[in-house]
């Protein structure tokens, strides 16, 4: 017989609105840090064919400080956690405005319009900034557009910001309503234990309920030195989609084609089956957690 993995899998064709978060690595050529064109090139086909499939499309893409410390030939010392703020700001505010150069650059080509939308945390616990940035969001999807969104690092302060895209693309997903966010990663989805530091790690493909024991699972340490979230960060994102009604999947993005696969209902990367919890609330859980 079928598992639920499988059969559930086919009924991501039907999605309607996909929210696609893609990380610093993802955009950059491993070794080098400089940038990825084909990469980015082939994000923007796929997911213009996404919308153009008749769904709606958000990318949440990280990178403006990666992109900003590049282009300024920036330290990597000084990007450390507890290096000067202020240039980690210069650099997104660089980088930022590079970023969506090159991506208007890419979508052109295949006729798709992209806009930027930046946010902060208190963007979504201010009702008025909220109320702009949902109605914002819903005029450029009727309007065919695909947002391109990120933090706005270069004004965003510890306490306003969420800090790292995974959780963003969560509140994103949570507030317009998506029902798949897919985070493309530099891991292939959750396992049981760190790969990379026990081999008798399981691959995990389906998650249909997030409980303590798998929280635990999730290890602090991205292993990449340009992105902020490692897999503590994917779960808690897990945590605000699935409980908002969206399903999630955290997959490798080496070969974009995954997204592809993913929408024709393909068994790759990680699926966290939406699990809506009528008590959840976005901005209660944005005041009280870390995030
Ligand atoms: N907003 C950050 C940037 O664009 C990235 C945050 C993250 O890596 O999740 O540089």
């Amino acid at each position: 017989m079928e598992n639920e993995n499988i059969s559930y899998r086919r009924t991501l064709k039907n999605r309607k609105r996909v929210v696609v978060k893609v990380g610093s690595s993802s955009l950059l050529h491993a070794e080098t840090k400089e940038l990825d064109y084909r990469r980015i090139d082939h994000l923007a086909r796929e997911l213009t064919d996404i919308k153009n499939a008749g769904r709606d499309v958000i990318l949440v893409s990280s990178g403006a400080t990666a992109v900003g410390r590049g282009v300024m030939h920036v330290d990597k010392e000084i990007m450390k956690a507890d290096g000067p703020i202020t240039v980690k700001q210069a650099c997104a505010a660089v980088g930022q405005a590079r970023l969506m150069m090159i991506y208007q650059k890419f979508f052109e080509q295949y006729n798709q319009i992209t806009a930027q939308v930046l946010m902060t945390k208190n963007t979504v616990t201010d009702p008025l900034s909220k109320y702009h940035l949902f109605n914002t969001f819903t005029e450029l999807l009727k309007l065919g557009v695909i947002p391109i969104v990120n933090e706005n690092d270069s004004i965003a302060t510890y306490e306003y910001s969420v800090g790292d895209n995974d959780n963003l693309s969560a509140i994103v997903s949570s507030l317009m309503g998506a029902d798949l966010l897919i985070l493309l990663s530099d891991v292939a989805g959750l396992y049981t234990d760190d790969p990379r530091e026990n081999k008798k790690a399981k691959f995990i493909e389906y998650v249909d309920r997030i409980d303590d024991e798998l929280m635990k699972m999730g290890k602090e340490d991205t292993g990449s030195d340009v992105g902020t979230g490692g897999m503590s960060s994917k779960l808690t994102a897990a945590r605000v989609a699935t409980s908002s009604g969206c399903d999630m999947i955290i997959t490798d993005s080496s070969d974009l084609h995954v997204l592809e696969k993913i929408m024709d209902g393909e068994n790759v990367g990680t699926l966290f089956r939406q699990n809506k919890d009528d008590g959840f609330d976005l901005i209660e859980h944005l005041i009280e957690s870390e995030v």
